[in-house]
């Protein structure tokens, strides 16, 4: 950077201009006054050649040089001058100051030459002669005439020239103390000026320098700070109008600015609030931006994504090959990527449209995504529901049908057969309508659940086991087992007596139904202070029959899942029922468990929620 500041850029070429002007008037001074000293000195030297001229002119024409070398003499004494004779040939005639034999021609000299050509010559030289600087002047001597009027037998032309010289020392001592005053002045008034000018320059570049200071001030974005020149007294009102016009600018950008951020401010908290994962990619395919919810379902720090590349933040191929295609065809697109943790899936939702800036032009990509696992997962569930149920009624339909048509075929008239058939017909069909029981008793169930309309309230637990055994009494006595029944008499806990007694019965009925006959199924309902140290209420049903293979024990709860379907089936089982019975258990805001082992028979637990005391 080779600018200069303005102080230099005025004070130097201020003080050239003084100095120049100081010097071109010092000059011209000194030489006037030098030309208006000669030119009085030459006038008073001609005024007394012009007073001795007629008295030369007679000696030389009487030709008396004796006495004309003695007037040159008394006369040049007199009058502080130097007087010379010279003739026409340029031979000094006669001198005041030296032996005229003894000096060489002066028929050379400026003065004598012009004075012999009728003139009046001036000359200042260094006489060798005086030793020291001279002014000479030379007129013409003219001829003398003895007798006024009659100038017969007499020469007219002129006999020579007469010389008068005064020293120019003096007057150039003289002139060189002026000059010398003149310098001195000269010096003052440039030290003057040049402290005015460097007050000037001052007082110019200042407000500049602060000006410069503010407006680095604004560049940085620091509008803390006005200028305010404006309302001082002391700049120009070039300074002052734009220090004014600066800080309005100033005052403009602070608002607008403020305005961005607290828009962008707004944006960005409504970015991070969404629930939907938003990603904001270049034309590079290097991420611009994402939200809270993109980075938790990428698992990355949203700080730290953007200008990373999208396969460095994202490893997911589907979404690379979206983002590709919006940015070739720059057109919205609707589509869906799963996404593996471990041995689960996501699936997301996506939507991407091109990111265009103020101007229509292309500057990337933003797709919305929306968690749609939830989504998919029922989905798979009710079409998994769907193909079991009709699963389900297909079985004894198609036996149902079959036998009908056996029936109708001819079996109809042997009264063994259709009897047998009509049995048979009547078996599949309380299985079917058991199958459209317990899915009606599902449903409702999930109605309740999800209306929140079951209503709970503190119920006597041994009051309504009981009831449950009463309900499976038949059951069990048909199997001659033994249902025991182990509650205390005061135990309470906040449950829908209808519904809790419908999974107990549920649980109970199974434990009859994979019981060998004589067997024993104990029930058992107490208040159990758990590992965490809280109280609650849990109801088990335990069984000594065919037990449960562990593999099937995650399972268990779910729809139609049966571990043993050959059996469960000539029970008569739905494969609904302990489906039922989590339901329930879930409205309550408890939890089901089981433990089991093949051959060993099976415990179910009802674990109703933590008593708060
Ligand atoms: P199901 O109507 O077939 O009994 P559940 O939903 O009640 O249907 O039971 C699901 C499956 O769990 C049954 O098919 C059976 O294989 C197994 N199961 C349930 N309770 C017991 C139990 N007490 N002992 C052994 N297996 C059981």
């Amino acid at each position: 950077m080779n600018q200069k500041k303005l102080i230099w850029q005025i004070f130097p070429p201020n003080l050239l201009i003084t100095l120049a002007a100081m010097l071109a008037v010092g000059w011209y001074g000194s030489s006037a006054l030098h030309k208006f000293y000669i030119d009085q000195l030459g006038e008073g030297l001609q005024s007394r050649a012009y007073l001795i001229r007629d008295q030369v002119s007679k000696l030389i024409a009487e030709d008396r040089i004796g006495l004309l070398r003695e007037f040159c003499l008394n006369s040049g004494r007199e009058a502080v001058t130097r007087i010379t004779i010279i003739d026409r040939s340029g031979k000094v005639i006669a001198d005041s100051n030296e032996d005229a034999d003894l000096m060489e021609s002066h028929g050379n000299r400026p003065e004598i030459k012009e004075a012999l050509n009728g003139g009046t010559g001036n000359s200042i030289r260094f006489s060798k002669t005086l030793q020291e600087n001279m002014l000479y002047v030379a007129v013409p001597l003219r001829p003398y005439i003895a007798n006024e009027g009659s100038s017969e037998g007499v020469s007219l032309s002129s006999p020579g020239v007469l010389r008068v010289a005064v020293p120019v020392t003096a007057i150039e001592r003289t002139l060189k103390n002026v000059q010398l005053k003149v310098a001195f002045g000269a010096i003052i008034v440039i030290m003057a000026a040049a402290l005015v000018t460097l007050y000037v320059s001052r007082r110019i570049s200042k407000p500049l320098e602060e000006m410069k200071q503010c407006a680095l001030r604004y560049s940085r974005g620091d509008f803390s700070q006005r200028m305010l020149l404006h309302k001082g007294g002391s700049v120009s009102l070039e300074v002052a109008t734009l220090a004014a016009s600066m800080d309005r600018m100033a005052d403009q950008l602070n608002e607008r600015i403020q305005t961005i951020l607290r828009q962008r401010n707004e944006l960005e908290a409504v970015f991070a609030s969404m629930s939907e994962a938003v990603l904001a990619v270049d034309t590079n395919e290097r991420v611009l931006s994402m939200n809270k919810a993109a980075a938790l379902i990428f698992g990355v720090n949203e700080k730290h994504a953007p200008n990373k590349l999208l396969q460095e933040v994202v490893r997911n191929i589907d979404l690379q090959r979206q983002v590709k295609q919006i940015l070739e065809n720059l057109e919205p697109l609707q589509d869906e990527i799963a996404l593996q943790y471990g041995e689960s899936e996501r699936f997301l939702q996506t939507n991407g449209v091109p990111l265009n800036d103020g101007n229509g032009n292309n500057i990337g990509v933003l797709i919305v995504m929306n968690d749609v696992t939830r989504l998919r997962r029922l989905e798979n569930v009710r079409r998994d529901f769907v193909a079991n149920v009709s699963h389900e009624l297909k079985t004894p339909i198609t036996s149902i049908k079959g036998y009908v048509e056996t029936l109708l075929d001819g079996a109809i008239d042997s009264r063994e057969d259709a009897e047998r058939f009509l049995q048979i017909i009547v078996k599949q069909t309380n299985q079917l309508y058991a199958i459209i029981e317990d899915l009606l008793a599902l449903s409702r169930i999930e109605k309740l659940s999800e209306n929140e309309e079951v209503d709970l309230r503190l119920g006597n637990l041994k009051q309504i086991l009981e009831e449950a055994v009463q309900t499976c009494q038949i059951k069990a006595a048909g199997k001659k087992i033994k249902i025991s029944l182990i509650c205390p008499d005061n135990l309470q806990a906040m449950v829908n007596p209808t519904l809790l007694e419908q999974a107990v019965v549920n649980l109970v009925v199974n434990a009859i139904k994979y019981s060998d006959a004589d067997g024993e199924v104990i029930i058992r309902a107490d208040l159990t202070r758990q590992d965490q140290g809280e109280k609650r209420v849990v109801i088990s049903v335990q069984d000594f029959g065919v037990g449960i293979a562990k593999k099937h024990l995650p399972r268990l709860f779910e729809r139609f899942y049966r571990s043993d379907k050959a059996r469960s089936r000539k029970m008569g089982g739905t494969g609904l029922g302990l489906a039922i019975v989590k339901h329930i258990v879930q409205i309550h805001g408890g939890d089901v468990a089981v433990q089991s082992q093949e051959g060993e028979g099976a415990t179910f637990y009802i674990n109703l929620p933590p008593i708060i005391e």
